[in-house]
């Protein structure tokens, strides 16, 4: 059956106080009980609709956390303060001293700083590989794995993993495969191709306004209540607890995610035809020479495109260095980290979002200082837009 995630979405129904036509925002930090009885059993397990305490649950993160889960077609979800805070719980939930991680290289650079640096400190030791190369998967896997770990499309290589080679490797070894779907919400469903848990930055695509961060882990209700339990739930007891104001802002948010996201692949689209046409050395997973395309094909979504991240080698640092301000002068975007948003957004990541990876480690990858990665907006007239870039590329000397 065809996934739909933008009709899940449109058929979710909460009313407010009074018949609003949003969800009131709870503006409390604990809840009063009127028994003895109930308080004690709450401690206990969870009932539904009764909230103890705004860290472990509120009625405005659960209204937001329900509609992710749709999102996902997750039985479960739960909201983080930040992307971080999802994917630090998440490790942290599935793994102890003594366990490892088997991760994609090519993740996020705090994800692989927080992989590297901080978790051999607690005893948890992570092998980077090559997500695509599944042999190299495979042979990293040791009887101590306990979590398979990659991003859908990667940050900022925009590879895309094969989710049902990976459950079937996590299936084999006793693992769970879990994956961060920040760069293609609603464009893919990593739920559906095998994953255990799908974790979101909502900084990003979903939020879409650049004003909050925010993160999610979407999964079955038995990881949600763990990531919750009042004794060792590490949402619950490291507290990254989003803020019911901003739980508000993102829900109204993702209403509108799935036009969002039409518009921001169809302007990464035309630009990336504009610039491959230029024999530009451009990265796009719509283009029949990007490694994944046929993969990337099987496992999208219908109406969604092939997202708004595209990566373009303007081959010397230097050339990066003068264009991205450039561009920006041009009113073409913003010379910015993150991505998502209404406004176009490009960085070069080798000097920024992915300096944690080591220099060798971006050899390997082919990250390098002169690959500049675009997020681009909701521009309504994109060939304006592209007009603006040309101008900017022509005075680089790079056309
Ligand atoms: N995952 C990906 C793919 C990201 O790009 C980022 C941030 O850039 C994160 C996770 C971390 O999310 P946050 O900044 O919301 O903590």
């Amino acid at each position: 059956m065809e996934n739909k995630p933008a009709n899940r979405i449109q058929d979710y129904l909460v009313f407010g106080e009074f018949g609003g036509v949003n969800p009131s925002i709870t503006d409390s930090s604990t809840f009063t009980f009127l028994t003895s009885e109930k308080m004690s059993e709450i401690f206990e397990h969870e009932i539904e609709g009764c909230y103890l305490y705004s860290r472990h649950m509120n009625p405005m993160n659960q209204f937001l956390s329900d509609a992710l889960a749709l999102l996902e077609n997750t039985p479960d979800a739960h909201v983080f303060a930040s992307g971080m805070g999802a994917i630090s719980c998440t490790a942290l939930q599935i793994c102890s001293a003594g366990d490892e991680i088997v991760s994609s290289r090519t993740v996020y650079g705090g994800t692989f700083a927080l992989f590297k640096n901080i978790f051999p400190k607690l005893g948890i030791k992570c092998n980077f590989v090559d997500i695509i190369n599944l042999e190299e998967v495979e042979k990293a896997i040791t009887s101590k794995t306990k979590m398979i770990y990659c991003e859908t499309m990667s940050n900022p290589m925009l590879e895309v993993a094969n989710l049902p080679e990976l459950r079937k490797l996590a299936d084999k070894y006793n693992c769970k495969l879990v994956v961060d779907n920040t760069f293609t919400p609603m464009v893919i469903s990593p739920y559906h191709h095998g994953a255990h848990i799908v974790i979101h930055s909502l900084t990003k695509y979903i939020n879409g306004a650049s004003d909050t961060v925010g993160g999610c882990v979407c999964a079955d209700k038995e990881f949600i209540a763990s990531l919750k339990d009042v004794n060792s739930g590490y949402a619950m007891l490291l507290g990254p607890t989003m803020d019911s104001l901003r739980a508000a802002g993102i829900l109204k948010n993702l209403r509108t995610l799935h036009i969002r996201m039409a518009q921001h692949s169809k302007n990464a689209s035309y630009i990336a035809n504009k610039l491959k046409a230029l024999g530009l050395d451009v990265i796009y997973p719509e283009h029949e020479n990007h490694p994944q395309h046929n993969l990337m094909k099987q496992m999208m979504n219908k109406g969604y495109g092939f997202s708004g991240m595209l990566t373009l080698d303007v081959k010397t640092d230097e050339i990066a260095t003068k264009l991205m301000p450039m561009m920006q002068d041009n009113l073409i975007g913003y010379f910015a980290v993150s991505l998502g948003f209404y406004k176009t957004l490009f960085s070069a990541p080798s000097h920024s979002t992915s300096s944690e990876i080591p220099d060798d480690m971006k050899d390997q990858i082919g990250m390098k200082g002169s690959l500049i990665r675009f997020s681009f907006g909701l521009d309504f007239d994109i060939e304006r837009t592209y007009e603006r870039i040309e101008y900017c590329l022509k005075n680089v000397g790079l056309i």
